[in-house]
């Protein structure tokens, strides 16, 4: 039994921080400088480290600021993080880096053209550096979506048009709109690219309106040349969004210009009018399918790639026999399996794996808390949490407190400061102590026995 513990918490942001930067910029540049910096993680601080002074001066440069204001979005304000290198720059230490000439501490030059993310200053698509067709795993199940989104990122306006897309949530929708996205900005960067949620298109719209500027609209959707449009189905019911889509829609069907437009469902199952509906229908409707095992495998060995650490393959076959019906959660528990065994600098193998997973995967039960584990021994032996918290030593309180460390130490990974922590603050030693005592208790008292007993049986069917 395994509850949730501190790391995990923190595993989950660490993963959640990673996954978003990776998402911010190029895959070549999250191979060669991002993907390389490794957590420390302390209770208030958050240390990346680089390979050496180089890297980090360039990483500081090009991503500092993203980096901070990735870092305060996911884990607030109290933690604080810093960018320090494991070696000063030698020159020659790091092959591929840039011309060696440089002197220690001192400014590197920009690297190449093609490391460095695309702008598209010109363009105002913001589109994710990973979501391209190289980083897109073909399979049975999205073979033809596939097919179809590179026949119109060849061709643009040429063969499918519009193209729709339909399928559950986490299977590469996106991620083949924004693949289309970046294809055309290389092969036609005189094109007009513009990927937009269905929801940023409404919300610019209902601005447009309150500013009494609907033109403006008019003018930026309609001179598109490509124009993405993700999660359609939110247009649903809503009226007047959906007139002005038709007229959009309409318009750039007219000139030529591509549509391709993505949603959860096939568009004969939309509440939309006979006229839209059937112009969602004109020109190719596909869809995704969950991959099958062969497929999830090839996701999660790419994915494996840019871990910190090996992982072995027969993590990566429970990992996709665990998860199966969404990509994004097929990504997230390989991530959260990397993220757990470098933040406690451990190898990663087939136990590890299923124990952080193991929580991941239950649906009902909230995870088990130290907290939780408190207030269950308090209650059973009528004191408060605050009172097993407090100083008193008198008993029975003391020996509520002691079992209250014993079944954390039995449901949850937290270290022995750590329960020291949540008992009060107490020091490592009263725990080692505590644990001590209550084992030898329950070895010679029958009615201390079968209080642990039934309490550690009634937390963990509450972990779930
Ligand atoms: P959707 O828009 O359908 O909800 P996304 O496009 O956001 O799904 O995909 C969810 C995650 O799964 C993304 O990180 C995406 O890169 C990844 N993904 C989906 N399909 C594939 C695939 N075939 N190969 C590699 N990664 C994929
Ligand atoms: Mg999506």
């Amino acid at each position: 039994m395994h509850g949730f513990t501190l790391e995990e918490a923190t595993s989950r942001q660490w993963e959640e921080f990673q996954t978003t930067l990776r998402g911010s910029v190029s895959p070549a540049n999250w191979q060669k400088w991002l993907g390389k910096l490794q957590p420390e993680l302390g209770a208030t601080q958050l240390t990346l480290i680089a390979p050496n002074e180089f890297h980090r001066t360039w990483v500081e440069e090009k991503h500092g600021k993203q980096i901070e204001s990735i870092f305060h979005q996911v884990f607030g304000s109290e933690m604080t993080f810093s960018l320090v290198s494991l070696s000063p720059y030698l020159p020659g230490s790091e092959e591929e880096a840039d011309p060696p000439s440089l002197e220690p501490n001192v400014s590197p030059s920009h690297p190449s053209v093609a490391e460095v993310e695309p702008r598209y200053e010109t363009n105002p698509s913001p589109l994710f550096g990973r979501y391209r067709f190289e980083n897109f795993i073909q399979g049975e199940s999205n073979q033809f979506a596939l097919a179809a989104a590179q026949a119109v990122a060849d061709q643009p306006g040429v063969s499918y048009n519009p193209l729709f897309i339909f399928g559950g949530a986490g299977l590469g929708k996106t991620h083949l709109l924004h693949a289309v996205g970046h294809h055309v900005h290389e092969f036609y960067p005189n094109l007009l690219v513009r990927y937009v949620t269905s929801e940023k298109f409404l919300n610019d719209f209902i601005d447009c309106i309150r500013r009494k500027r609907v033109d403006d609209f008019k003018h930026r959707y309609r001179s598109t040349d490509v124009l993405l449009l993700d999660d359609v189905q939110f247009f649903e019911r809503k009226e007047q969004i959906l007139e002005e889509f038709f007229h959009t829609f309409n318009t750039l069907h007219q000139l030529g210009k591509q549509l391709v437009i993505t949603s959860d469902r096939h568009p004969r199952n939309f509440t939309v009018e006979d006229r839209l509906r059937s112009r969602f229908e004109w020109g190719l409707v596909t869809d995704i399918q969950p991959p099958l095992l062969e497929t999830r495998l090839a996701i999660l060995r790419r994915g494996a790639e840019f871990a910190p650490k090996r992982v072995p393959q027969e993590v990566l076959e429970y990992i996709a026999s665990t998860v199966s019906d969404n990509i994004r959660e097929l990504e997230g528990a390989l991530t959260r399996v990397t993220a757990f065994a470098a933040l406690t600098h451990r190898e990663i193998d087939l136990p590890m794996a299923e124990k952080v997973l193991g929580d991941h995967g239950k649906k009902n039960g909230a995870p088990l808390q130290a907290l939780d584990i408190i207030s269950a021994a308090a209650d059973s032996y009528g004191f408060s949490v605050a009172e097993v918290q407090g100083p008193s030593r008198r008993q029975p309180l003391v020996m509520c407190r002691q079992v209250g460390m014993y079944l954390c130490r039995e449901l949850t990974d937290l270290s022995l400061p750590k329960i020291g922590e949540v008992f009060g603050g107490r020091d490592h030693t009263t725990v080692i102590h505590s644990l001590d005592k209550v084992k030898r208790v329950i070895r010679s008292d029958r009615a201390v026995f079968d209080r642990v007993h039934s309490l550690l049986q009634q937390l963990r069917k509450r972990g779930g």
